[in-house]
């Protein structure tokens, strides 16, 4: 029952043993491994018309040798053969470097390919091959790999076609005719071997579509099969509790929720009254109105006898939530506490006391939440706010501990739709999309440096009608090398400048949490008018008498923390500005300041950021959670994606996935990956 494909690459004839710990070094274990190793490009040798190539492309080309070839030395070693060739109509230099003998070879008038880079103002080939023939045709298009040690892209042809020779017979069908013929696929032998050995581009073209789909389709149905266990096997917790209490709350508030608040207030309480673990998204654009919905997911669970966490990233953030929960909370029996690492001592061991005897609803705080030594008695809600990385390892100690609360993230992250369904794919994901009534757009404008000057007389007019101001610069200190503002430079710079009349703060990562406080409470409370800062304010701080956003070279920054940045303004009832100090020397940077001054619409800016940085930087460097595809690109096969969501969707919930031979060899995919043995489903 076994498939041969699974063998190890040494049982492969004419793979010996060296070869074999070579291709080891490589992650190539197995002969499906070998086969699976698709080439990173093609080497094309199409022959083109000159016309059609751009300059420094490399292009495949026959002529004929016009004149008497000439050789230049330089040294002894060193030397340069110059062909004058006819190429259709045009006359060409065709250059080859240290190759003294190709001169023997060749006669006038004598027909000859060559392949290299096209020199287009030269109007010359750099040639990295030559053949004394005509073109042939048997070798349009060639596979090159991407090797590693002693391992060839040669060697790497070779041995995967041993592997087609010997096991060419046991490649199965993996995907079931119908989605085939739907989707009119080349079957899997077939494709593979145009991957490796393409005649044509279409042909490539079309084995490619194929390899796309089936790794969305794999892909998803292991998001998809993660989903429906976590739903049906995971013990949750069915919490029942008035829904006439948690409306009369609702009405207290100081503002009616919008129409989005209320659709995602529903999906999340749909989900805490069932009976499986809650384990939903909530993205909403900044000032969207996020904390308040998590108040409400909040107080449901106290109803329904529960206690409740919120997570967050940052100490300031967590002091913050904690102060607007409380006030959302002040007419009523809540008990909200807060748990950072400054809360030591006896304090801490009371805290922690009276949490685990249940006298604490809510409890407030950063990771340390989750520690060993925080115990609930009955923790029913984990709210996390931005912590898209932290999801899988708080959940894994959560079970550990026993506790199998719902859990709920929250970002104003807005994620492409295209990551939301690859990271995010086992997740449910609730959308506020609509502001709060009445807010006014942030106008903003991207500036030059040499523009300071005006910028700062703008910064004193708003000042002066009472306003205050953020200054977000990349870095703390100044470094060697990077030559950009320095939150600690500004900051006196600007002291001096508004000496006398505004005061000016300093906040940076390296300031103590106490120091962070104050000033943060300073600027919170208007003793201090203009706040200087390294990107530490980026995430939730509330201000909303700040109206002005200067962000230093904000060509460092990508769109979506850009976008971040910005939300720390327009959080009140005036006008609001972002000013991006910005002197961007590539097109990307250019583009991204033309786009913020463009765009307030956080989804619209991080589909733009994906496109420019690409999926591998949109978290930042190297997310965990990032798939891998091999051949499928998740930004531009971007519909393939869905269409194989869609499939993988209606496949799992089918009982015929399940038990039909059809899809054996999905299931075992399924299985291979581990998402369907409970124990590994984090
Ligand atoms: P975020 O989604 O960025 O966390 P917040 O929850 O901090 O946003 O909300 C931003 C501001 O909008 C807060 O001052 C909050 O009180 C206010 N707000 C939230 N919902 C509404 C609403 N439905 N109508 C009016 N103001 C609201
Ligand atoms: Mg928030």
């Amino acid at each position: 029952m076994n498939n041969p494909l699974y063998d190890p690459i040494t049982n492969i004839k004419g793979i010996g043993e060296e070869s074999a710990n070579h291709l080891f070094e490589m992650n190539i274990y197995k002969v499906k491994d070998l086969l699976e190793y698709f080439p990173y490009r093609y080497e094309d040798y199409q022959l083109r018309d000159l016309a059609e190539v751009k300059h420094d492309e490399r292009v495949t080309v026959e002529g004929k040798v016009h004149s008497e070839p000439s050789l230049q030395y330089f040294g002894r070693k060193r030397n340069r053969l110059t062909i004058r060739v006819l190429v259709g109509r045009y006359l060409i230099k065709a250059v080859c470097f240290n190759r003294p003998y190709v001169k023997e070879k060749l006669e006038l008038n004598q027909t000859i390919t060559i392949t290299g880079k096209w020199d287009q103002h030269r109007q010359t080939i750099t040639v990295s091959e030559i053949s004394f023939t005509p073109y042939s045709i048997d070798k349009e298009i060639e596979p090159v790999y991407s090797v590693k040690g002693k391992v060839t892209v040669k060697g790497m042809r070779r041995f995967i076609s041993l592997a087609f020779n010997q096991y060419i017979e046991f490649i199965e069908e993996n995907i079931p005719d119908a989605l085939l013929n739907k989707y009119k696929l080349l079957p899997k032998g077939m494709a593979l071997q145009v991957m490796h050995a393409p005649k044509c581009h279409e042909d490539l073209k079309q084995a490619r579509r194929r390899f796309v789909y089936e790794e969305f389709l794999l892909f998803q149905l292991r998001m998809q099969a993660l989903r429906k266990v976590e739903r049906e096997h995971s013990q949750g917790i069915q919490q029942e509790f008035s829904r006439t209490s948690l409306e009369s709350f609702i009405n207290t508030l100081p503002f009616p929720l919008t129409n989005a608040q209320v659709r995602v207030v529903d999906e999340i309480i749909g989900d805490l009254e069932k009976p499986y673990r809650m384990n939903r998204l909530l993205q909403g654009d900044v000032g969207s109105g996020k904390t308040v919905v998590s108040a409400i997911a909040l107080y449901s669970t106290i109803l329904a006898g529960y206690q409740g966490a919120l997570m967050v990233p940052t100490e300031i953030l967590a002091e913050q939530h904690m102060s607007s929960l409380q006030e959302l909370f002040s007419s009523y029996d809540v008990k909200v506490e807060l748990l950072t690492s400054s809360v030591k001592g006896k304090r801490r061991r009371e805290l922690l006391g009276s949490l685990e005897a249940g006298e604490i609803d809510i409890l407030v705080g950063t990771h340390a939440l989750i520690q060993d030594e925080v115990n609930f008695n009955r923790l029913g809600l984990v709210i996390t706010d931005e912590q898209h990385r932290f999801g899988v390892e708080q959940r894994r100690v959560l079970r550990e501990k026993g506790e199998n609360p719902d859990v709920l993230f929250m970002t104003a992250t807005p994620i492409p739709r295209t990551l939301a369904i690859t990271v995010f794919g086992e997740m449910d994901v609730s959308v506020i999309d609509e502001m709060p009534a009445g807010r006014k757009v942030i106008e903003t404008y991207w500036a030059k440096h040499d523009m300071l000057e005006r910028i700062l007389a703008f910064i004193e007019k708003e000042l002066a009608k009472g306003r205050q101001a953020y200054v977000i610069c990349p870095l703390i200190e100044e470094s060697d090398k990077l030559d950009v503002q320095n939150a600690i430079d500004v900051h006196s710079t600007l002291t001096y400048h508004f000496q006398g009349r505004f005061k000016v703060g300093l906040m940076h990562g390296r300031l103590s949490s106490d120091e962070k406080d104050s000033v943060m409470k300073q600027f919170s409370q208007n003793e201090v008018q203009l706040l200087v800062s390294t990107t530490v304010v980026e995430v939730g701080v509330n201000v909303p008498n700040a109206t002005i956003m200067v962000i230093y070279d904000a060509e460092r920054f990508g769109l979506s923390q850009l976008h971040q940045l910005r939300g720390r303004v327009g959080r009140g009832s005036e006008q609001s500005y972002c000013i991006l100090l910005a002197d961007p020397k590539s097109e990307v940077g250019k583009e991204r300041m033309r786009i913020m001054s463009e765009t307030n619409d956080g989804f619209v800016l991080s589909e733009k950021d994906l496109e420019l940085r690409g999926p591998g930087d949109f978290f930042g460097k190297k997310q965990s959670g990032m798939p891998e595809f091999k051949v499928a690109d998740m930004v531009h096969d971007y519909r393939a994606l869905e269409v194989a969501r869609d499939d993988a969707t209606r496949l799992i919930q089918s009982n015929a996935f399940w038990k039909d031979e059809q899809y054996k060899l999905l299931r075992k995919d399924l299985e291979l990956s581990g998402v369907l043995d409970g124990d590994k489903l984090d």
